[in-house]
């Protein structure tokens, strides 16, 4: 049997660990086919696709992006999307300039709590396009303002907290669209962090294509149960494990390790003349 993880971060994004240094890890988990999914990014695609290639592991140029589906956030993975496709490129383009404007505003939040943290060093941190609350995480932790990570999202980060933005979020239905006119199949992320099941029929009314039914933060029975769902809504069942290197302690990846058989029906997916890209 062959398995693939469909859900994972580099430092594109999020996650800490290089393209290749992801690559290897994949490999050392005995796993056959991984995907990168980034934040509102596809800057890692081109070094992991190489990456994957020099390991000899299949790859799968994704995204995820942050949606919206009756007021409930909702990440919406992309994948084999074109990354020259121009109303793609725009979009994640004005994500990742929001999120450079967040960062900037959370900040200022810190800053009239009597933190002195700089924007400046929030993206130091970050080096790439698609800066999150994690680097901001990771700032405070370097500036001293927290003890970890952990306690930086429970002291300032988490909803409600002082330092806390609302994310800008595309409609739902706008994503899957994106995603397909990109030539992608779209799956919705992690169903069991929403605690709400009667947004699934929506989505899939909208054109979803599959249910990442297996995720590291699903038990065995809300994975058990999305696979129903998934099998009920006709949607491909998928699964990764949302690694995101050393960010959040051990690294996942290949915790989740889906049979090669889903990727190649999720691939059937993607719409009528895309081209079949690995
Ligand atoms: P952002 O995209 O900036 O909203 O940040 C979301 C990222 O922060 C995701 O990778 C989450 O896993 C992580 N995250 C969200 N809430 C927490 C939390 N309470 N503790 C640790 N990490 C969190
Ligand atoms: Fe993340
Ligand atoms: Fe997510
Ligand atoms: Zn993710």
């Amino acid at each position: 049997m062959k398995f693939a993880d469909l859900h994972l971060h580099t430092h594109f994004s999020d996650g800490t660990f290089s393209p290749e240094e992801l690559a290897r890890r994949a490999r050392e988990a005995g796993l056959d086919v991984i995907a990168l999914t980034d934040h509102d990014t596809l800057d890692g695609c081109p070094r992991m696709r190489d990456a994957c290639a020099a390991e000899g592991l299949g790859f799968v140029p994704g995204t995820e992006l942050t949606a919206d589906t009756a007021g409930q956030e909702v990440h919406v993975l992309g994948y084999w999307v074109d990354d020259t496709s121009p109303a793609l490129k725009s979009e994640l383009e004005r994500f990742q300039r929001v999120r450079h404007s967040r960062i900037e505003e959370m900040v200022a939040r810190l800053n009239s709590h009597g933190v002195p943290l700089r924007a400046e060093a929030v993206f130091e941190i970050a080096q790439c396009n698609s800066p999150g609350r994690p680097h901001l995480a990771r700032a405070l932790v370097e500036g001293g303002f927290a003890n970890d990570f952990d306690h930086a999202f429970d002291r300032f980060l988490k909803k409600g907290r002082a330092a806390w933005v609302p994310k800008a979020r595309m409609k739902s239905a706008d994503a899957i669209r994106l995603i397909h006119d990109a030539g992608g199949a779209a799956v919705l992320a992690h169903p069991g962090l929403y605690r709400n099941d009667g947004i699934i029929p929506r989505l899939a009314a909208e054109g979803l294509d599959g249910l990442e039914c297996w995720h590291t933060k699903h038990s065995a029975e809300a994975s058990a149960n999305y696979a129903r769902i998934a099998s009920e809504l006709t949607l491909v069942p998928t699964g990764g494990s949302d690694c995101h290197g050393m960010a959040k302690g051990q690294p996942l990846v290949g915790r989740v390790r889906l049979p090669l058989e889903c990727v190649e029906a999720l691939q059937a997916r993607r719409p009528a003349g895309a081209a079949m890209v690995s």
